[in-house]
C-alpha cells in the first residue's frame, strides 16, 4: 500500500519505520525546511520504546541515553529525603529523533512539505502541499502533532485546552556545572516536590548526542500553575508575537526571565536555585489537554500528539506515538481489509489514550497542578 505519513517529528518517523517493515511503501512529509534541532530537552522514554530501538538496531544499550540507577527526592534544604532504584536512560529529543532519522531511508523523508488540505475520493486521498505541489496516496496519517491540520481536516471542532499550568523548561552544558554540582545529579532522576508545583532534573545527551562526562547537559522541568491572565502574559515573545503553546529558548521576554529568577531564588532549595539562575535560554511549554472521538476516517489516520496528548508526567507521549504507529503496522498486517483492521485499531488505541490521559489528570491533581 502507498502510505504518506505528515509530520516527521517522533510519531512520524516511528510510524514511517513500522510501516516500511511491514511491506509498505512509504513516505514522510514534513513541514520543516532542515534537519530539526532544539525542539524540547530532555525526555524520559519508556521500556516498550526503548527495548524497540535496541531490537531493530536504531539504537544500541550503550549509545540509547544516559543511564541513571536513581531517583532521589529532595527536601526543602535541597537534601536528598530518600532515594529509591530506579533503573532508566535519559535521551532528549534532539538525540532520539536523529536516531530515527538515520534509520529511516533519506530518499523517502520529504523537508519542506507543509500540507495545507486534503481530499478523500474513492479510494485515494489527495494531499496539498503549500507550495502547490500535491500527492495522490492509500493511506494518509497525520503524525503532524497537536496541531494537527489532518485533525482539523477531520474534526475541525476540537482543539488543545489549556490545563491550567505550564513546564518552564532549562539546559545546561556540564562544563558549566562543578565537580560536586555534577556529582549531585548524575546518575540520577531528581526531584523536588513542594506545594502546588515540582522540580525535576537530570541528566542528557550533549546537543549532538554525546554521552560521554562532561560533554552531557542538565536539563530540568520547572511545572507552575499560571492564571489565564499570567499565561497570555507570558505568552507574548521579546518581539511582541502572541505565541500559543510554547515561548522557544531564546524569545522569552527579560521581564518573564527575572520573574522566573526571583521565584526560583524564594521557592526552591540553593541547588536547583542555581540552576535556574545560570540557565541562559530557559523555554517554556504550555499544558494542555486534547483527545478525538475517533483516530480515522476512511483512508485518513490520526495518531501521537495529533491524536491526544497525555500531560508530560506520565512520560509517555513518544511512548503512545511508539504503541499507535507498531499497532497500526500490525493490524493492516493481520486484516484482510483496511476498513476491519482501522476499527480494530481504532478502537485499541482510543482505549490506550484514554488510560494514559486520566493517568496523566490523576498525577497532576496529586501535586497539585492545574484544574
Ligand atoms: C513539557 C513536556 C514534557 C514532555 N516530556 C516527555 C517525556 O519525558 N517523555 C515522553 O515520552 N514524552 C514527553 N512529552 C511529549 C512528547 O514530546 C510528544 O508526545 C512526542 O514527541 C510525540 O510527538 P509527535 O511526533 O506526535 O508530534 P510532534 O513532535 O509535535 O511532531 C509533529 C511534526 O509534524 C510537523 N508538522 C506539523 N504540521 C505539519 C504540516 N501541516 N505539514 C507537515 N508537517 C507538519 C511538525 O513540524 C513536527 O515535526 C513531553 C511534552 C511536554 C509538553
Amino acid at each position: 500500500m502507498k502510505v504518506s505519513i505528515i509530520g516527521g517529528s517522533i510519531g512520524g518517523l516511528l510510524t514511517g519505520i513500522a510501516m516500511q517493515k511491514t511491506g509498505h511503501q512509504v513516505d514522510i512529509y514534513e513541514r520543516s525546511a532542515t534537519a530539526m534541532q532544539g525542539r524540547g530537552a530532555g525526555l524520559v522514554v519508556q521500556a516498550e520504546l526503548m527495548n524497540y530501538m535496541i531490537h531493530q538496531g536504531i539504537s544500541s544499550h550503550q549509545l540509547f541515553g544516559v543511564p541513571a540507577a536513581q531517583r532521589q527526592i529532595l527536601n526543602g534544604q535541597g537534601y536528598p529525603a530518600y532515594s529509591y532504584d530506579n533503573d532508566t536512560s535519559f535521551t532528549s529529543w534532539n538525540y532520539l529523533w536523529q536516531q530515527l532519522k538515520a534509520y529511516f531511508p533519506a530518499a523517502n523523508y520529504h523537508y519542506n512539505h507543509q500540507l495545507v488540505n486534503l481530499q478523500q475520493t474513492g479510494k485515494i486521498v489527495n494531499g496539498t502541499f503549500a507550495d502547490g505541489s500535491q500527492i495522490e496516496t492509500d493511506l494518509l496519517i497525520g503524525a503532524d502533532g497537536y496541531n494537527s491540520v489532518v485533525r482539523q481536516h477531520l474534526f475541525p471542532d476540537i482543539a488543545p485546552l489549556y490545563a491550567g499550568y505550564v513546564a518552564y523548561r532549562g539546559l545546561i552544558p556540564e562544563d558549566e556545572l562543578t565537580a560536586e554540582e555534577i556529582d549531585f545529579f548524575a546518575n540520577k532522576f531528581t526531584l523536588y516536590p513542594y506545594s502546588n508545583s515540582h522540580l525535576l532534573a537530570y541528566l542528557v545527551p550533549g546537543n549532538h548526542g554525546e554521552l560521554g562526562k562532561g560533554r552531557r547537559q542538565l536539563n530540568w522541568v520547572w511545572y507552575l500553575n499560571k492564571t489565564q491572565a499570567q499565561l497570555k502574559d507570558l505568552m507574548i515573545d521579546k518581539n511582541g508575537v502572541e505565541r500559543q503553546y510554547s515561548v522557544p529558548a531564546t524569545f522569552l521576554r527579560d521581564a518573564n526571565i527575572a520573574e522566573l529568577k526571583t521565584r526560583a531564588q524564594i521557592e526552591l532549595p540553593e541547588i536547583l536555585s542555581a540552576r535556574v539562575q545560570q540557565t541562559q535560554n530557559p523555554f517554556v511549554q504550555v499544558i494542555v489537554d486534547m483527545a478525538v472521538p475517533k483516530m480515522y476516517q476512511g483512508r485518513v489516520v490520526i495518531l501521537g500528539d495529533a491524536a491526544s496528548l497525555v500531560r508530560p508526567h506520565t512520560a509517555s507521549g513518544t511512548a503512545k506515538a511508539y504503541e499507535d504507529a507498531a499497532a497500526l503496522a500490525a493490524v493492516l498486517t493481520d486484516h484482510s481489509t483496511l476498513a476491519s483492521a482501522l476499527q480494530r485499531w481504532n478502537t485499541m488505541q482510543l482505549h490506550h489514550a484514554a488510560e494514559l490521559i486520566s493517568y496523566g489528570r490523576r498525577l497532576a491533581k496529586g501535586s497539585g497542578l492545574g484544574q
